[in-house]
């Protein structure tokens, strides 16, 4: 599908969605087309989000975009990673 306008570039399994076998309690890293200029970190199973600029300029061309992306994602994936390990958090309600 091409009509999205935020990428997942990443996903940590939590570790209560470990626990219980539920594949949607994920700590997810994003890129979001209206939002250059920085990486989203959101997890599913807990409130937490983090943000992580790229420090993109808007006359960027797309691969020095993606080059600002490739030089923070180690950061992202590592924040991303260390939530994931930590979280033990349940959603409720909702449905
Ligand atoms: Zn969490």
């Amino acid at each position: 599908m091409q009509s999205t306008t935020e990428t997942v570039i990443a996903r940590y399994l939590t570790t209560a969605g470990s626990g219980i076998s539920d594949a949607e309690l994920t700590v997810d890293i994003i890129d979001e087309v209206h939002a250059r200029g920085r990486l989203r970190l959101v997890c599913r199973g807990c409130t937490w989000a983090h943000e992580l600029a790229t420090d993109s300029y808007v006359d960027d061309t797309e691969e020095e975009t993606a080059e600002r992306v490739a030089r923070i994602l180690p950061v992202a994936r590592e924040s991303a990673q260390s939530h994931a390990e930590t979280c033990r958090a349940l959603p409720v309600g909702g449905a």
